[in-house]
């Protein structure tokens, strides 16, 4: 079923190996185009144009954008307890591994009276994404406010797309874990539209002032993906955390019936998620096929699950030996990977290139997706090679606190003198001797 690349025998370079990997064809740039007039549109119009657009793409034009604090606490009262549970649950676990995140300011004795503290010191105001298209989010909404909180950010703004079904506001479990994490604004409003409007600020229907926010986090679509990647600059983003990816490196002591159902719940987000499978056994890969072929039908989201399964995306790819498999997995910066081999936990600790890594048959992605405490808006793409997932560090600026003693200083005069006039920068220099001309 799956798509297979046979690398048994050969020894790519890592950007061969880059280039033979399974990975989606749409590319973010493709869209920005499509991206850049909605982008510039609520940049001029403000709410009017982020409305308009809503209901071009949600189907739906909600009276005002700010969602009335009466539907959030209503949303919680009518939540299933079961899953209000299981949302206490999952922030508990997140709040407990995000809580050991926090930094603490350090000072640096350098010289003998002169001192550098870097203070981390959080953003004001933030915009966190909930997506709502072909899914709802309310995990994310935990994935993105527990962070922010444990950094000390005083103002959060929640935004979700509005939901036709649910008269033009966000789902209403989205409503009700931001009522359930203390968050008190939330916005009906998705995709580029979304972030455009964090950025930039308006004015809602009402009159009331929609405040532009310094970052934006959160995972999306290729259109939200899209304007964080035209609006960074102007405010901050996470990672570039689009649709979602699976890889699981596995040998012949994986069991099957694991590794198909894992590499199918990740595909049931979207029809562009990526599920790659990187095995040393042949055995398997037609075992997990076989899998596929019995679960893809009965599962709920068939259609999407199929489309991202077939996709150029997504695929088997065979290596000799799990260290090849490691280089294969390296070169390919999963957001997430599985790791299923004998002795897992020693090869999870070589893996250098992931979001997040998961360790042996009792840890599947969905774990993290919802309740082991890790944080699950990740980067994908790639950007993993050099981007981490969301995290307290997201929230935070180190600011460099310099406080030097005269005499400290006058010990250091020559030499910031030499390297100005080495630069050409003499009023530097200049700017040191100054103060002990008398
Ligand atoms: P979404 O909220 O990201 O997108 C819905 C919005 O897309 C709509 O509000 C609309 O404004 C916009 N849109 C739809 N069609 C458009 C078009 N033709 N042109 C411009 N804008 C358009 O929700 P989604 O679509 O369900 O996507 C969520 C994505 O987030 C999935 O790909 C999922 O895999 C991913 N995800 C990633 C992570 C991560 O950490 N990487 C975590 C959770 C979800």
């Amino acid at each position: 079923m799956l798509n297979r690349t046979d690398l048994r025998g050969r020894t790519p370079s890592p950007a061969e190996l880059r280039a033979a990997l399974p990975r989606a064809g749409t590319d973010v740039d493709a869209v920005l185009h499509l991206v850049r007039p909605i982008v510039d549109a609520v940049r001029e119009r403000g709410a009017e144009a982020a409305l308009e657009y809503g209901e071009r793409f949600d189907g739906v034009r909600p009276s005002a954008i700010r969602v009335p604090a009466e539907e959030r606490v209503r949303a919680l009262a009518e939540l299933d307890p079961a899953v209000r549970e299981a949302l206490e649950e999952a922030t508990t676990r997140a709040r407990k591994v995000h809580a050991d995140q926090r930094r603490a300011d350090v000072t640096t004795q350098v010289v003998e009276g002169g001192t550098v503290t870097e203070r981390w010191v959080p953003v004001e105001r933030v915009g966190l994404y909930a997506p709502g298209g072909l899914a709802v989010y309310p995990s994310t909404v935990v994935m993105n406010v527990v962070p922010a909180q444990t950094a000390g950010v005083g103002s959060l703004v929640v935004c979700s797309p509005p939901q036709a079904e649910f008269g033009g506001l966000p789902h209403p479990t989205v409503l009700a874990a931001a009522e359930l994490l203390g968050v008190d604004e939330v916005w009906a409003v998705g995709g580029a539209q979304a972030v455009a409007l964090l950025a930039y600020g308006g004015t809602d229907t009402d009159g009331a002032e929609l405040v532009p926010v310094d970052v934006v986090t959160g995972p999306g679509n290729i259109y939200l993906t899209a304007a964080k990647r035209l609006l960074r600059g102007l405010i901050g983003i996470d990672s570039e955390a689009g649709p979602t990816e699976i890889a699981v490196l596995a040998d012949d002591t994986a069991d099957p019936a694991h590794v198909a159902a894992d590499l199918i719940s990740q595909a049931e987000h979207d029809p562009l998620a990526a599920s790659v499978l990187v095995t040393t056994s042949e055995r398997l890969a037609d075992a997990v096929d076989a899998e596929l072929a019995r679960r893809v039908p009965v599962t709920k989201h068939t259609e999407r699950v199929t489309e991202a399964l077939s996709g150029k995306q997504s695929g088997i790819v065979l290596v000799s030996t799990v260290d090849d498999g490691l280089r294969v997995v390296d070169a390919y910066a999963a957001e997430h990977l599985e790791i299923q081999t004998a002795d897992s936990r020693a090869v999870a600790a070589r893996v250098r290139n992931a979001g997040a890594v998961f360790v042996g048959a009792y840890a599947p992605v969905s774990l993290g997706d919802y309740c082991a405490g890790s944080n699950h808006v990740l980067p994908t793409g790639g950007f993993a090679r050099h981007s981490s997932g969301l995290s307290v560090q997201s929230f935070l600026r180190g600011i460099h606190v310099v406080d030097y003693s005269e005499e400290a200083l006058r010990e250091v005069a020559g030499k910031v003198v030499a390297l100005a006039n080495a630069e050409d920068l003499p009023a530097h220099g200049e700017a040191i001797t100054a103060r002990f001309e008398r």
